[in-house]
């Protein structure tokens, strides 16, 4: 019920832009997300190096309304990019297709992301293409196919919500496609995914044990200790040949702890002004999370 609300509301313009535009509310967001420039994002990238954690830069916003802001997006991730390759770090970029412009045509997304795709393999990086709602799947697959045939500096996202998973792993697998497998973020009605959150568990867990098998260096995007547990049991693959991903600021202790084990763990740094969707979907996950904000708006 709670998970609905937060879903909801992170729909809601009004509150949105109230929230964005809160110094405040920018202050206390920072356990999620590493700030509002690129710089911001470097230092927290370069600050879990020295920790052994590897990262992922996500430049937060989705669902552009125009081509310029589509071409807006791809300059600021070719920015990151050549900002991580003068650094010298191993890190990747994550991004939305609807931040690319696939709302205003497939042609012009994929023109967008081919170009970001060939500016990460110039500095030996990846793209990792994260899944939106239910009702971007189709397409989203589409044009991760058309670059991966040119190209195969990415990596996709596939939820183990949905029913229709398996056999998109088992799609993405044959074309050697390398996936993060999620459980899914956003409010999907019972016809397309799954309603418990037991179900959900026991599809990913199924899901993750085939790409183990089957799959180009996958990574396990969780910080569900009995499922990291399970993949730790089942796994005969060399540490380096997949990954761990979790979000920036939650299960640091978890997150410490594999990488001390000598796993790949990745981050997922989010950076950027557009932070409140994002948020909220972090609130829908743990209500917990909800508490601790207030905590901190009482002390601030
Ligand atoms: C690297 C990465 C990339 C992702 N990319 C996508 C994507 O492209 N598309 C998409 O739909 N979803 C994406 N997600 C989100 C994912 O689908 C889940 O919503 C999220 O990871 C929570 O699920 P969980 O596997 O951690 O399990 P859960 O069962 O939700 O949580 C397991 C435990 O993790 C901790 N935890 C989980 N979430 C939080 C939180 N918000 N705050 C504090 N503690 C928490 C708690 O201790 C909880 O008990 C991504 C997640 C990660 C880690």
């Amino acid at each position: 019920m709670l998970r609905q609300t937060f879903l909801a509301l992170s729909r809601q313009r009004a509150l949105r832009h109230w929230m964005e535009t809160s110094p405040r509310a920018l202050r206390l967001t920072r356990r999620f997300i590493a700030g509002s420039t690129i710089d911001a994002g470097l230092d927290v990238v370069r600050r879990l190096h020295a920790e052994r954690l590897l990262a992922t830069l996500d430049r937060l916003g989705e669902n552009v309304s125009t081509p310029a802001e589509a071409e807006l997006a791809r300059l600021q991730m070719e920015h990151a990019l050549a900002s991580i390759a003068a650094a010298g770090l191993p890190a990747t970029v994550s991004i939305k297709l609807t931040q690319f412009g696939l709302d205003l045509g497939d042609q012009l997304c994929l023109d967008n992301a081919s170009a970001l795709v060939a500016a990460a393999a110039r500095v030996a990086s990846r793209v990792e293409i994260d899944m939106e709602s239910s009702a971007y799947v189709d397409r989203t697959l589409a044009i991760v196919e058309r670059l991966f045939a040119d190209n195969s500096c990415l990596r996709c996202v596939l939820q183990a919500y949905l029913y229709r998973t398996p056999d998109d792993v088992q799609r993405m697998n044959r074309l050697r496609v390398p996936i993060r497998l999620c459980k899914g973020a956003y409010n999907e009605p019972r016809s397309v995914a799954h309603p418990s959150k037991s179900a959900v568990d026991r599809a990913y867990r199924e899901l993750a044990f085939r790409l183990l098998d089957e799959g180009t260096y996958p990574a396990f995007a969780t910080h569900d200790p009995r499922l990291i547990d399970a993949i730790i049991a089942r796994c005969t693959r060399s540490r380096s040949d997949f990954e761990f991903q979790m979000l920036y600021g939650i299960r640091r202790d978890l997150q410490a702890q594999l990488a001390a084990q000598g796993y790949r763990v990745r981050l997922y740094v989010p950076y950027g002004d557009a932070w409140y969707p994002y948020f909220m979907r972090r609130l829908a996950e743990r209500p917990a999370n909800v508490f601790f904000i207030a905590r901190n708006l009482l002390r601030a």
